[in-house]
């Protein structure tokens, strides 16, 4: 399968559109992947409340680029996600607005998803999900394009495009995901499952300014200067890893994905297609300081002996905390409990998900790596 790599160094609207035009053309048109008159779901990574320069959402000069060449070329397009948290209307406009979406919208033409219903759906090849609830933003449309922002994830390692149409399950929902599979294994295999239920006709991946360090959320943004597109959303996050220095096995949604036959692993298999991968690797990135991705490095036995004590915890900064309570409210097992306006974790509930990270308003929670799981994952 072939990848796209334009370098892409800022978010300068033409620079942005030049290079999202030359995606397509590179890929064979954009009448490969949508008929003229389709509808089609640009689905964005909207995960919370947050302006486009902190780099937790996909920027919206992207967005606004790829409405463009799609309305031009005669599609209708409408842009949409379920972030974390109630799916209302009223807290969807905020977070359009805040992340640029609403401007965006203006802008191109395209429509903002207000549709906030969801349903089960049967997924009958699915390895870990035979149900899946997912928003009925996609049965609005005819095709989905899925426009990732590249970043680290404190559970999964890594977010990009499989990771990113997580985003299809209705807010409060994901978090019974997280409860019914606490291992980032089965986690990752739910994921692909959902991802190939979901089959988007192409992921266009926001790898500008990506986030590294304390990620989905609460990490730095770090430019990387490119765009990557693919029909295959399993080589385009391989070869988004191999730029940030992160292998197959770091990242349990690659090794899944290599696992069921659904990606070769090997870059050497991967048509790349623009420009020289090897001139966008950098060797300075900072990942997310938990430690899931690494446990396969360790033998079974000794890993379960092991698990408390390897266990990255959430760690609660109460100076900054501002006693929200969205931590509390979206802990998928219900571990936190507020005390005088301050979150307090009970340490034997925790399944480390870091949803209480990733949905920090104020940046609050750092994640903590045991001293045992430093020495054994340096
Ligand atoms: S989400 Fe963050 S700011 Fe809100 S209560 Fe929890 S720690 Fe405090
Ligand atoms: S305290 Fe945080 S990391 Fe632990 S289960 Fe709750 S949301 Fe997940």
């Amino acid at each position: 399968m072939t990848v796209s790599l334009l370098r892409c160094n800022d978010y300068d609207y033409h620079t942005v559109r030049k290079t999202i035009e030359r995606t397509f053309k590179d890929l064979g048109g954009i009448e490969k992947f949508v008929k003229k008159g389709e509808k089609v779901l640009l689905k964005v990574n909207l995960l919370m409340k947050k302006k486009p320069e902190e780099a937790t959402t996909t920027n919206p000069v992207l967005v606004r680029a790829v409405a463009d060449v799609l309305i031009a070329y005669g599609a209708e397009v409408v842009i949409g996600d379920s972030p974390g948290g109630p799916f209302l209307e009223g807290r969807m406009r905020n977070i359009y607005k805040a992340s640029g979406m609403e401007e965006a919208s203006v802008l191109s033409g395209a429509d903002l998803n207000f549709n906030l219903a969801s349903h089960y759906t049967e997924c009958k090849d699915g390895l870990l999900l035979n149900k899946i609830v997912l928003t009925d933003m996609i049965n609005d449309v005819d095709k989905i394009i899925n426009l990732p922002k590249l970043k680290t994830h404190g559970f999964a390692v890594y977010t990009g495009a499989v990771k990113n149409l997580f985003g299809l399950i209705p807010g409060t929902i994901k978090a019974e995901y997280h409860v019914r599979m606490p291992d980032i294994n089965d986690f990752s295999n739910a994921l692909i499952d959902i991802c190939e239920f979901v089959k988007p006709a192409l992921h266009i991946m926001d790898g500008i300014t990506a986030m590294e360090g304390a990620g989905p959320s609460s990490g730095s943004p770090k430019d990387l200067g490119v765009i990557l597109a693919s029909e295959n959303p399993y080589e385009l996050d391989l070869v988004a890893c191999k730029i940030i220095g992160l292998n197959v096995e770091d990242v349990p949604t690659l090794r899944k994905a290599h696992e069921r036959g659904l990606s070769s692993g090997k870059l050497e298999d991967i048509e790349m297609i623009g420009d020289k991968l090897e001139k966008s690797v950098v060797s300075d990135f900072v990942y997310a300081s938990s430690t899931s991705g690494n446990y396969r490095r360790i033998p079974v036995p000794v890993r379960k002996l092991l698990v408390n004590k390897l266990k990255s915890r959430p760690i609660f900064n109460h100076d900054i905390c501002i006693g929200c309570g969205d931590c509390e409210e979206n802990c998928p097992p219900k571990a936190i409990v507020m005390v005088k306006k301050r979150p307090v974790v009970d340490d034997a509930k925790c399944i480390s998900c870091f949803c209480c990270q990733e949905l920090c308003p104020a940046k609050a929670i750092d994640i903590k790596k045991p001293i045992l799981a430093k020495i054994l994952f340096r």
